[in-house]
C-alpha cells in the first residue's frame, strides 16, 4: 500500500491531533509506543519502525474502499445506501431472558452465544459497561458472559485493542462486535495482513452495529455528572424517530434529554463517516424502527448467512420480513449519513476531488457528489 511508509508520527499529526481519531483501537494493544489512556490515544515514545501498521489500519487514513470491498464481497465499493448484502429482515432472540437483558431484540447476543456454544468461535469480544459506565472490552466464553455485556453503550471505545492483544499470543477463533468505523479498520487488517500478528483470518464472525454517531465518554460524562447519579445508570437508549430523545434508565426512573443536546457530545470524527449500517461486517444489526423488541438484520457474507440459518434451525431466532416502509426509511437514513459526511469532508478539504481518507473510484465519487443536497 502507498501509505505503508507512514507511521506513528503521521498518525498523531494527521489523525489524533486534528480530532479525527474514532478510538477504534486498531493502533493500540500491540504497539509498545501507543496506548489508550484516559479516553485518548497517547504516544509514549516516538517509534522508529517503518512498517506503520498503526497508520495503515486506521479508518481515517487513506482507505482503498474498492480493495477492502473486493476482499470481502468480490465486488467494488459502490456507495449504495446499505452496502453489499445478501438479505435483510427483522429478528429477535427466541430466548426471553436474552431479550430482557438486550438492547432491543437481543439478536447480537443470541448469535454470539450460539457461535460460542457451537464451537464456531472460542471467544467473543464485546463491550461491557463499568460502574462509571465507561465501556471496556471483555472476552466472553459462554452465553452468561455474553449477556453480561448486552445492551448499547453509546460511548466510543477501542474495541480492536483487545483483538490486537489477543492476537499477540493466540490464534483462537474470534467473534467480535464492532461499530462501522471499527469494521473498516478490521477490513483493512484483513486485506493487508502485514505480519502474522495482524492476520485476522481467525476472526470468524464480525457483527456490526448500525451507528449514526458515538459519544465522547469524557465530554458527555462531564455534562451528565451534574445531572444524574452515574452509579445508578442501568441503561441508555436512543428510541427511534420521531422520539428525538436520549433516554437514561436508572432502576427507578427514566431521565430524557433532547437528542440535539446530547449530539453536542458526539465524537467530532463521526461527521466524516459515511457508513451507518456497518457495511463491512458479516452481519449488521440495528433497531427495527417502530417494532419494539425487534432488530433489523442485514446478512452480508456467506458465513453470516450460515450462522443465521443455524440460529433459525436451532430455534434461537424469531425472524420476520422487514416492512417496506422500514426498508425505505433505513435506506433514506443511510444515504443521508453518506451525503452529510461527503459535505463535511468537502468543507474540510475545500476540494471536491479530495475526499480525505476515502479512496474511491471516479464513478463512486460522482455518485456521492450527485446525491448531495
Ligand atoms: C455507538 C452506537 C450507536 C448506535 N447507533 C444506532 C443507530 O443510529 N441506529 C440503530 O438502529 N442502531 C444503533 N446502534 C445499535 C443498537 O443500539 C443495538 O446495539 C443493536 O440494535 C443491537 O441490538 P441487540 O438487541 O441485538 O443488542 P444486544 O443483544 O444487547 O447486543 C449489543 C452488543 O453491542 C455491544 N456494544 C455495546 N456498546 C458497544 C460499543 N460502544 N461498541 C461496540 N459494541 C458495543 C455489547 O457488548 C453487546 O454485545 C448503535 C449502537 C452503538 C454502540
Amino acid at each position: 500500500m502507498v501509505t505503508a511508509v507512514k507511521g506513528v508520527k503521521e498518525l498523531i499529526d494527521e489523525v489524533v491531533k486534528p480530532g479525527l481519531c474514532t478510538l477504534c483501537g486498531a493502533c493500540v494493544g500491540d504497539c509498545p509506543y501507543l496506548v489508550f489512556y484516559n479516553g485518548k490515544i497517547k504516544l509514549l515514545d516516538l517509534c522508529t519502525r517503518a512498517e506503520g501498521h498503526c497508520y495503515e489500519y486506521c479508518p481515517r487514513t487513506y482507505t482503498n474502499m474498492d480493495a477492502i470491498s473486493q476482499n470481502i464481497f468480490n465486488k467494488t465499493y459502490d456507495a449504495s445506501e446499505l452496502g453489499h448484502y445478501i438479505d435483510i429482515f427483522i429478528s429477535r432472540a427466541s430466548d426471553v431472558k436474552t431479550r430482557n437483558k438486550a438492547q432491543y431484540g437481543g439478536t447480537v447476543s443470541a448469535l454470539l452465544s450460539l457461535a460460542l456454544s457451537e464451537g464456531l468461535i472460542d471467544k467473543a469480544l464485546l463491550a461491557k459497561s463499568g460502574k462509571d459506565r465507561r465501556p471496556t472490552g471483555i472476552e466472553a466464553l459462554n452465553g452468561e458472559d455474553v449477556l453480561s455485556g448486552s445492551g448499547s453503550n453509546y460511548m466510543a471505545y477501542p474495541a480492536l485493542q483487545r483483538l490486537n492483544r489477543l492476537q499477540r499470543d493466540s490464534r483462537e477463533n474470534i467473534g467480535i462486535v464492532l461499530t462501522p468505523c471499527q469494521c473498516i479498520a478490521l477490513s483493512k487488517m484483513l486485506a493487508y495482513p502485514a505480519t502474522q500478528r495482524f492476520d485476522t483470518s481467525n476472526v470468524k464472525l464480525a457483527i456490526g452495529l448500525f451507528c449514526t454517531w458515538a459519544l465522547s465518554y469524557d465530554r458527555f460524562f462531564e455534562f451528565l455528572n451534574e445531572k444524574v447519579n452515574v452509579a445508578k445508570i442501568k441503561k441508555f437508549d436512543i428510541p427511534p424517530p420521531p422520539a428525538n430523545r436520549f433516554d437514561i434508565y436508572t432502576r427507578a426512573d427514566r431521565i430524557s434529554f433532547p437528542l440535539d443536546t446530547v449530539r453536542e457530545y458526539r465524537m467530532s470524527t463521526c461527521s466524516y463517516c459515511l457508513d451507518m449500517t456497518a457495511e463491512f461486517a458479516d452481519i449488521s444489526v440495528g433497531a427495527a424502527e417502530g417494532i419494539e423488541g425487534w432488530n433489523t438484520v442485514i446478512i452480508r457474507t456467506q458465513r453470516g448467512s450460515e450462522i443465521i440459518n443455524l440460529a433459525r434451525h436451532k430455534g434461537k431466532l424469531d425472524v420476520d420480513s422487514i416492512p417496506q416502509q422500514n426498508l425505505d426509511h433505513l435506506k433514506e437514513s443511510a444515504m443521508l449519513k453518506k451525503t452529510r459526511a461527503t459535505n463535511e469532508i468537502i468543507k474540510r478539504t475545500s476540494a471536491k476531488n479530495d475526499l480525505m481518507y476515502l479512496g474511491i473510484s471516479e464513478n463512486t465519487r460522482g455518485k456521492l457528489l450527485a446525491e448531495r443536497r
